[in-house]
C-alpha cells in the first residue's frame, strides 16, 4: 500500500535560506487522498520585496559571469536531477495525484529543459560586421535583471523548467512564485539548485496566492514577468505586468480540438485520443478536449469507449486536482447530459478503494455536443471529451476555428493533402498531425495563439532567449583613418 507521507511544512527560499518567519498559511493536500501533507505560506508584498532585493544584490555578480560559466551549475544541476529522479518523481505524484510514470515523465522533461539551458552557448553567438571601413557593428544579448516566473498547478516540476535555466543561464536572477496547491517540488529544486553550486540570490521562492502575484506585477524592480496558468489569471496578470511596463508573456488555458477523418487509422487514432484525452487525468493545457468527427467516424469511436474502459482510476489514471475541480468536471458532465449530449462513457462518481478521499473522475466521453454547449466551448481540465459531428472537413475546421482559445488543434488521417488543409488552416499555435499531444521538443519552442497566450515570442525553445535578454548594439571604430564616415 502507498503511503502519503506528511511533509515539511514550507518555507520560502530567500538569498539562499529557507524563511525562518512566522506567516499565515494555508494546508497543502494531497489529491490522492485528501490527506493533508504540509502547510504553504501565504506571502505578503513584504516577503516579496525581500526576495527582489535578494535577486537584485545577486545580480552584478551572476551577471558579468560569462555563459559557458553560468551552464556549468546546470550541468550539475541536471546530473542531480537524474540522481533524485525517484525522489522527486514521488514528490510530483504526492502533490498534484498523477501516477507515478506521468511524474517520472514530467521530471525526465525537466532534464531535457536542462539540456537546452547548458546548449544556450553553443547557440547564441552574437552578431558583428564591419558596417563601413574600420567601423564595426554589434549586437549582443544581455540579461535583464531580476525577473519573475508564476506558474500553475498541473506540472509541479516541469513548468518551473520552462523558464528557470533559460532565464539564469541567459544572466537573469530569478523570483518565483508557484502554484499554492503543490509548492513541495520547488523547494527540492532550491535545494538541489544550492548543493549544485548556485550562488545565493539568484534563484527565490516566494510563495502564496494573489497577493503575491500582483505585487509581482506591480513590483518597480522587477523587468519581465513569466505566467503560465488559466486564461482568466494570464488577461489579468499580462495587463498589469505590462502596465507598469514590464515585458510579460502569460500563457493561458486551453480547449484543443482533433479532427478525426473517416480514412484515419482507427487502432492509432483511438489509443492517441483517448490517451490525450486521459494522460494527467486530462489537467494538460495540450490535452484533448473536442473530437470533431467527420462523417462516418463510429468506428473510431467504438473503439475509443473500448480504450477508455481500460483506464482505470487509481491504477493508470491519476486523481484530479482538489474536490473543487472534481465537482466541476462533474458539474459540465450533468450540464451536457441535462442539454441532450450523449454520455458514452460516464466517469462521475468514482472512488478508489484505500484512497476514498482522493479527487477521482474516470474517463468521459460526451457524444452529439453541439457548438453552443458549454462542453464544446469552455476549459474543463479532466478526462472528459466532448464529440461534436461534422458532414465535412470544411465544417471541422470553422469549429475549431470559432473556439476562443488556440493552444493546440491535431488531425487523424492517412492523407497528407487533408492533414495539410488543418496544418495551414488551424487556428492553433501547435498543430498534431496523427499525435494527440503535439508538445514540440526542445530546441522548438511552446506556445498557443489566441486567449492561450498573450504576449510576443513563446516561453521555451529559441524564442524564450529573445523574452529573457534586451539586444545591446555597439558601434566601434578604433582606427583614426576611417576618419568621419557618412552618420558621423
Ligand atoms: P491558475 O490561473 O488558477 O493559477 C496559476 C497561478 O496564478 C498560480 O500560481 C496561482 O497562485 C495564481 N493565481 C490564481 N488566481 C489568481 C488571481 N486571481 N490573481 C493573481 N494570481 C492568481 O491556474 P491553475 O489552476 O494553477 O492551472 C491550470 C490552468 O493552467 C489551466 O487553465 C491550464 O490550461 C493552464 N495551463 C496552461 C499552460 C500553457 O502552456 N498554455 C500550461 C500549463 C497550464
Amino acid at each position: 500500500m502507498e503511503t502519503i507521507a506528511k511533509q515539511p511544512n514550507v518555507k520560502n527560499y530567500i538569498n539562499g535560506e529557507f524563511d525562518s518567519k512566522d506567516q499565515d498559511s494555508m494546508d497543502v493536500i494531497s489529491p490522492l487522498d485528501g490527506s493533508i501533507i504540509s502547510t504553504v505560506p501565504l506571502s505578503t508584498t513584504q516577503d516579496l520585496d525581500r526576495a527582489v532585493q535578494a535577486a537584485q544584490k545577486a545580480y552584478p555578480s551572476w551577471s558579468a559571469l560569462t555563459f559557458k560559466e553560468r551552464v556549468q551549475v546546470f550541468f550539475k544541476y541536471r546530473t542531480l536531477l537524474e540522481k533524485n529522479l525517484d525522489d522527486l518523481t514521488h514528490l510530483v505524484r504526492l502533490e498534484n495525484g498523477k501516477t507515478y510514470g506521468e511524474a517520472k515523465a514530467e521530471v525526465e522533461k525537466s532534464i531535457e529543459l536542462c539540456e537546452f539551458a547548458v546548449s544556450i552557448p553553443q547557440i547564441i553567438v552574437d552578431e558583428v560586421q564591419e558596417v563601413s571601413k574600420g567601423v564595426e557593428c554589434r549586437i549582443e544579448h544581455k540579461p535583464l535583471g531580476v525577473v519573475a516566473s508564476i506558474t500553475p498547478f498541473n506540472f509541479p516540476n516541469m513548468v518551473p523548467h520552462w523558464t528557470l535555466p533559460n532565464a539564469l543561464v541567459l544572466g537573469n536572477t530569478m523570483v518565483m512564485k508557484p502554484s499554492e496547491l503543490v509548492p513541495l517540488s520547488t523547494v527540492r529544486m532550491a535545494e538541489l539548485l544550492k548543493e549544485a553550486g548556485l550562488p545565493n540570490g539568484v534563484f527565490n521562492i516566494v510563495n502564496g496566492g494573489k497577493e503575491v502575484v500582483e505585487a509581482i506585477c506591480d513590483h518597480p524592480n522587477i523587468k519581465a514577468v513569466s505566467f503560465v496558468g488559466s486564461t482568466k489569471v494570464a488577461k489579468i496578470v499580462y495587463k498589469r505586468a505590462t502596465a507598469s511596463l514590464k515585458r510579460c508573456v502569460a500563457l493561458g488555458g486551453a480547449k484543443n480540438h482533433l479532427i478525426v477523418l473517416p480514412d484515419a487509422n482507427p487502432d492509432m487514432t483511438a489509443s492517441n485520443v483517448v490517451a490525450s484525452m486521459t494522460g494527467c487525468a486530462g489537467q494538460r493545457c495540450m490535452a484533448a478536449s473536442v473530437m470533431v468527427g467527420v462523417d462516418k467516424v463510429q468506428h473510431i469511436i467504438d473503439k475509443m469507449v473500448i480504450e477508455a474502459k481500460s483506464i482505470i482510476p487509481g491504477e493508470n489514471l491519476g486523481s484530479v486536482i482538489s474536490a473543487e475541480a472534481k465537482e466541476r468536471i462533474e458539474g459540465y458532465i450533468a450540464e451536457a447530459e441535462a442539454n441532450g449530449a450523449k454520455i458514452l462513457i460516464d466517469g462521475r462518481n468514482t472512488s478508489v478503494k484505500g484512497k476514498e478521499g482522493g479527487f477521482y473522475v474516470a474517463p468521459t466521453i460526451i457524444d452529439h455536443v453541439t457548438t453552443d454547449m458549454s462542453v464544446a466551448r469552455e476549459e474543463i481540465f479532466g478526462p472528459v471529451i466532448s464529440i461534436i459531428r461534422a458532414k465535412d472537413l470544411n465544417e471541422a475546421i470553422e469549429i475549431e476555428n470559432g473556439s476562443n482559445y488556440g493552444n493546440s488543434a491535431a488531425v487523424f488521417t492517412q492523407s497528407g493533402g487533408l492533414a495539410k488543409e488543418v496544418m495551414e488552416r488551424a487556428s492553433a499555435g501547435m498543430i498534431g498531425v496523427n499525435i494527440g499531444v503535439p508538445v514540440p521538443r526542445e530546441p522548438f519552442s511552446f506556445g498557443g495563439w489566441n486567449e492561450s497566450k498573450f504576449g510576443v515570442g513563446d516561453i521555451t525553445g529559441r524564442s524564450s532567449i529573445e523574452f529573457w535578454t534586451q539586444n545591446k548594439k555597439t558601434t566601434i571604430k578604433w582606427n583614426p583613418e576611417a576618419k568621419t564616415n557618412w552618420m558621423s
